[in-house]
């Protein structure tokens, strides 16, 4: 079975710009590459799981998030980076585009994204990490029995400093960026396999 490691999209791989409604507006952040690149080369999963209602809200064609997607790809193979698969939830209850107002199980803190990501690439969610600039994000991980990682570009700060004291989730790490989040999953894991080493002695 596979680690798992899910990123958030917009805030944590690409700045947080409020509705990417063009392609213009997609803005790799720094050392998100170069982060994803450690934790393809140390053999874990890397899958982006991302909310993206604005079809759903008739602001542009869902074509447009494929689109966003390709472009993602290519910008991080460029930089030698490679996503394992990208898994959006296009629903929202309020859409008033009809075909995507559903209550769906997919729409995140909610788990189908991962738990389809799960299946289709053989990773152990109980292993695995979440990484995302919001609350919503580190809820999800929990509801996945996953660990989350709260970092603080996109909304990350205002969320930590006015949501942070009263919000009941607590994530398992904070960190600057997505590289520090990737450096931090690397350590986690390699304290447990020690850890593991240690009880077979
Ligand atoms: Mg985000
Ligand atoms: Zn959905």
């Amino acid at each position: 079975m596979n680690i798992g490691v899910f990123l958030d999209r917009d805030g944590t791989i690409n700045e947080e710009m409020g509705y990417i409604n063009h392609l213009s507006r997609f803005h790799i952040l720094p050392r998100a590459a170069e982060a994803i690149r450690l934790l393809n080369k140390n053999g874990l999963k890397v899958v982006v799981a991302t909310n993206q209602s604005g079809p759903a809200r008739g602001y542009f064609p869902e074509g447009l998030i494929i689109e966003l997607n390709n472009k993602m790809i290519d910008i991080l193979k460029e930089q030698d980076a490679r996503l394992d698969g990208i898994y959006y939830c296009p629903h929202h209850r309020e859409a008033i585009v009809p075909s995507y107002r559903v209550v769906c199980d997919c729409r995140k803190p909610k788990t189908g994204l991962l738990k389809k990501a799960a299946q289709e690439l053989a990773i152990d969610l109980s292993k695995s990490y979440v990484v995302g600039d919001r609350f919503l994000d580190i809820e999800l991980a929990h509801n996945a029995g996953a660990k989350g990682i709260l970092v603080l570009t996109g909304y990350g700060k205002g969320e930590l400093m006015y949501q942070g004291n009263s919000n009941p989730i607590r994530p398992d790490f904070v960190a600057e960026d997505l590289w520090e989040a990737a450096d931090w999953i690397l350590q986690d894991i390699s304290s447990h396999r020690k850890g593991a080493k240690k009880d077979l002695k």
